[in-house]
């Protein structure tokens, strides 16, 4: 299943799903080149399987948009224009678990 999180923008409370690829959680996370290649192909497996597709649907009852993180170093809110570095991003998500992360502006 693919990993999902919920974040609603701290500065005008538009509500985003972001799709983030198990690679790029982990690199984040500094694991080594080998075991990421692994995760690539569970990425892909993710990928041919439906995965993302069923993520935008979730993120669609959510009443979320919907966010492909995959070749993503920043991500800029719609609502008001802030923005934030991925893996700050993914950090924030790490450290603070649960279904909705507010997030502040990181560069
Ligand atoms: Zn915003």
């Amino acid at each position: 299943m693919a990993i999902n999180q919920l974040i609603t923008c701290k500065m005008c409370g538009k509500k985003y799903q972001i799709f983030i690829p198990r690679a790029k959680l982990y690199a984040v996370e500094g694991v080594p080149e080998e075991e990421l290649s692994f995760w690539r192909r569970v990425d892909f497996e993710d990928e041919v399987t439906g995965g993302i597709i069923a993520s935008e649907v979730s993120a669609d009852r959510a009443g979320a948009e919907f966010i492909d993180s995959r070749g993503m170093e920043f991500f800029r809110c719609r609502g008001c224009g802030s923005f934030w570095r991925m893996d700050a991003l993914i950090k924030a998500m790490r450290y603070n678990p649960g279904p909705t992360t507010m997030v502040t502006i990181q560069l």
